[in-house]
């Protein structure tokens, strides 16, 4: 697409948007002046769905009138509500029906795949992850070392960017890998990194690192509802994210898992078993020998949080409408469109640092203040912006196919030329 520096191109490209009329079913949070802000941070925190209230207000109406009964009867039991939400993210992600489940939260989920899928053994016992990882990854991947008395210092081997650089190369990933594979138990990488917004090769790294022997999750916590994702296809171990950044499920929403099929019947797998876990045909025999589901839903444990999964509903109803084909071709136009206005600054202050290749990255753009304090970001937010500042000088950008037009991009690159005083 031939991108315009003007007003006009944005609102003409907006009225042909055919997914323009998805805005209309979020929920903007207002500026202080009372106007709607510019939300560009459903890479934090999806918007509300105005659907939400009705699918909350559904399950409080059930529990009401049905009580106890409410698990298996009404228009959504209880018991069964996650079966759906499963099969909805199966399809966003890339997975079969079976290979995905709606359960806890992400870090959670995290350590429960890596109580599975991190197996050491005596020569092969690391972990690779990447170096500016998020930290709750980090936190997760150094308790697991730990717990199986290894010291991070020797056993974390963090991919970093070429010095002089802000993203990895692919290549270097996979030397690595192929370098020191055998040294791997498990690669664990952020499938797009929160902070630079570079989204990995996943199926090279998938590919390398079982040629090497190595399992291979990723966290997708900025992936899901944003990438084009095939997981099955690519042979993925397994996978993790949360729902409440580009799937707008609202704040600590549900996690989704992903499990690869092939490991869906291993009974040589550790796995921290919990009743829900149990086959469901015999779960309420309350037998004391756990059978596990052959599925991803085999690593449940809790009976399910089902007012929480309401408001991931509402929101998975409107990605089975849009489907990730649309969704993702306008993801490209919209974060192309942000990328061309930036440049268009031509300014020496900032810096975008995410790749500029579209299968490189997502619906964020990381925008380095070249020696800044924190005070660009927060002139911008003064003046309506709800975005991100990430220390030490970063701003991101996301703006969300879903709901976010190129008027909205146009308005933050003109207040960001304001307080660049350009
Ligand atoms: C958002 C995010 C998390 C947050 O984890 P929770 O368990 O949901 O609080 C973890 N990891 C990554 C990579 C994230 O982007």
């Amino acid at each position: 697409m031939k991108y315009l520096n003007t007003e006009e191109f944005a609102h003409q490209t907006d009225t042909r948007d055919p997914l323009g009329a998805y805005r209309d079913k979020f929920y903007f949070p207002e500026h202080t002046d009372g106007k709607e802000a510019i939300y560009l941070c459903g890479n934090s925190l999806g918007l509300q769905p105005k659907s939400a209230k009705l699918y909350i207000e559904a399950v409080l109406d059930d529990w009401r009138h049905l009580g106890v009964k409410g698990h298996f009867e009404g228009d959504n039991p209880f018991a069964t509500y996650h079966e759906a939400l499963g099969e909805q993210m199966a399809r966003i992600v890339g997975g079969r029906k079976k290979e995905v489940v709606a359960m806890n939260s992400l870090t959670v989920n995290l350590h429960l795949m890596m109580v599975s899928f991190y197996r050491p053994e005596k020569e092969r016992y690391k972990i690779l992850i990447e170096k500016n990882a998020f930290p709750s990854d980090q936190y997760a991947v150094k308790s697991q070392l730990e717990f199986h008395d290894y010291d991070p210092k020797d056993a974390l081997i963090e991919l970093e960017p070429r010095s002089g650089e802000d993203t990895l190369r692919t290549e270097d990933i996979l030397e690595l890998i192929r370098n020191r594979g055998a040294e791997i138990a498990l690669i664990m990488i952020g499938g797009l990194n929160y902070y630079t917004g570079q989204a990995y090769d996943m199926q090279k790294i998938t590919q390398v690192g079982h040629e090497m022997g190595c399992m291979v999750g990723f966290d997708l916590a900025h992936g899901a509802g944003n990438l084009d994702l095939s997981l099955h296809d690519w042979d993925v171990d397994f996978a993790v994210w949360c729902t409440y950044k580009y799937m707008n499920s609202g704040p600590g929403g549900i996690s989704g898992c992903f499990v690869n099929e092939r490991h869906h019947k291993r009974k040589d797998l550790d796995r921290f078993a919990g009743w829900w876990g149990h086959e469901k045909a015999t779960r309420f025999l309350m037998d004391e020998n756990f059978v596990p589901i052959q599925g991803a839903e085999g690593w449940q444990m809790s009976n399910e949080t089902v007012l929480s999964m309401a408001a991931l509903k509402a929101s998975l109803e409107i990605f089975e409408e849009v489907g990730m084909t649309a969704l993702i071709e306008k993801s490209r136009i919209l974060t192309g469109y942000l990328e061309f206005l930036i440049e268009e600054l031509r300014s020496d202050r900032i810096q975008i640092i995410t790749p500029k290749q579209a299968d490189a990255r997502g619906a964020q753009l990381s925008i380095r203040v070249i020696n800044s304090d924190k005070s660009l970001f927060r002139a911008i937010s003064h003046k309506g912006v709800i975005a991100d500042w990430r220390e030490p000088d970063v701003i991101r950008i996301a703006p969300a196919p879903l709901y976010n037009n190129f008027s909205d991009v146009f308005r933050f690159v003109q207040i960001l030329r304001e307080e660049l005083g350009i």
